[in-house]
């Protein structure tokens, strides 16, 4: 089974003002990419320590629902 992790990516929040950037991403353990496909740039400081109670990223939500992850 493939393990996933409820992670944002870092530094993509800016600080009070949207929603849009504490998106929280289901990514596979082991890998630095999430389910919808996104990961970090090389500008960005990669994906957070933080560990989110719950994904609400709306693809990788899809893709929970789907079973599209071996
Ligand atoms: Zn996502």
């Amino acid at each position: 089974m493939t393990q996933i992790t409820v992670r944002r990516l870092a530094g993509a929040a800016r600080s009070g003002s949207d929603r849009s950037g504490s998106v929280y991403h289901a990514v596979v353990v082991g890998q630095d990419i999430a389910l919808c496909g996104a990961t970090y740039g090389t500008r960005s400081a990669g994906w957070s320590e933080y560990h989110g109670r719950a994904v609400t990223c709306r693809r990788c939500l899809k893709k929970l629902e789907t079973r599209e992850v071996a």
